[in-house]
């Protein structure tokens, strides 16, 4: 599932996203808003990334 911050102009689709991870939660929406992809979680989607 999609989730975003408030506060970016990017969103992720990965949980184990260190990027995402450090959203907080009151900053923390469900889905795209609309932004692009978060790079690490395009790395991980690629392949270059695992975990
Ligand atoms: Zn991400």
């Amino acid at each position: 599932m999609a989730y975003h911050s408030i506060k970016r102009d990017i969103h992720h689709i990965y949980k184990k996203c260190t990027v995402g991870n450090n959203i907080e939660k009151n900053n923390l929406k469900n889905g795209t808003g609309g932004k692009r992809l978060c790079k690490t979680c395009a790395d991980i989607k690629a392949g270059i990334r695992n975990r």
